[in-house]
């Protein structure tokens, strides 16, 4: 259930950008949502949020953050690094009694497991481009699983979503399709086109969901990410010569895992990756007892 008297109690967006010159800057990856239905759609995305915490990455003008408070979030945790926005932001925790927590700064720098240990986590955010990626693989690559988030749903790039879906013999198919199948369930909810945002980016964007799972297989992520960043590091070799990089003889990592070595990354699916990872990280260890 949409709060509507909560909304329709709020100044217009616009309004309040202009109040506060929060003119969009492309350094800090800035464009907005104004589009309630559109926010609420991403909203719904997520899933029910009773009984959950929310995390926002960049709430900015606050479009994203109202559309979450609206939705009967009981408390919102955001992380802004635009000081133009934290006012706007303080009003909408006074407007909103209380339930919105703003941490000003830079969102890599948060240590979430520990800022947001407790109750179950949902993390909602259209992300600052230029640091999208790099959190997703970190909330990806969390020590403890299943991890300290119950779901992502993430606006991206939509040439970054398809990256993150990709299946195996596709050009998108990467390190980062790996690392969030692996242990996830991630998928496309839907497409959103430039014109929702002021100011137009100049591609498409895509709401991403993702859910943690059953890992494919119990490998140690160290191992995991090695193999596939040498195997996708030099994604036309072989794998016999592209994991020459991991600084180890690729041929019993590849014996052990039953992987022909003329074949090349991107026909791996993510169970031969595990079978890789659980090689390396077996063969880690015996140089490590010899
Ligand atoms: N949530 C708003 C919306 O949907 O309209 C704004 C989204 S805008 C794409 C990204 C937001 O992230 C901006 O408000 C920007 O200031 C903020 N931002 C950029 N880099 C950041 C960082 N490293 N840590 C925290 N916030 C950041």
């Amino acid at each position: 259930m949409i709060d509507q008297d909560f909304l329709s109690s709020l100044p217009p967006l616009r309004e309040v950008i202009a109040e506060h010159g929060l003119n969009a800057k492309k350094s800090l990856g800035q464009n907005f949502l104004f589009d309630m239905n559109l926010l609420s759609r991403i909203v719904r995305t997520a899933g029910p949020l009773e009984g959950h915490t929310v995390y926002e990455v960049g709430p900015g003008p606050g479009g994203l953050t109202r559309a979450i408070l609206a939705a009967g979030a009981e408390r919102l945790i955001a992380v802004e690094m635009d000081q133009r926005a934290w006012p706007i932001l303080e009003d909408l925790n006074t407007r909103s009694g209380g339930r919105l927590d703003v941490i000003p700064g830079d969102a890599m720098k948060v240590d979430e497991a520990t800022l947001l240990a407790g109750k179950p986590v949902r993390i909602i955010a259209n992300l600052p481009y230029n640091v999208g990626t790099a959190l997703l693989v970190r909330w990806l690559t969390t020590r403890n699983w299943p991890p300290f988030w119950s779901s992502l749903t993430l606006m991206f790039q939509k040439e970054v979503a398809e990256r993150i879906v990709a299946k195996p013999n596709t050009a998108d198919y990467g390190r980062l399709a790996v690392l969030a199948q692996w242990r996830s369930k991630p998928r496309i909810a839907f497409d959103v086109p430039r014109q929702a945002f002021t100011p137009p980016p100049k591609v498409t964007s895509a709401v991403v969901h993702i859910e943690p799972a059953e890992p494919i297989a119990d490998v140690p992520l160290k191992s995991l990410e090695a193999v596939t960043a040498a195997a996708f590091g030099q994604r036309r070799k072989m794998l016999r010569a592209s994991l020459k990089s991991l600084g180890l003889d690729p041929t019993p990592i590849l014996e052990m895992a039953d992987i022909p070595g003329d074949l090349r990354a991107e026909v791996l699916d993510v169970p031969a990756f595990c079978r890789l990872a659980a090689a390396h990280a077996a063969l880690m260890q015996s140089r490590k007892s010899s």
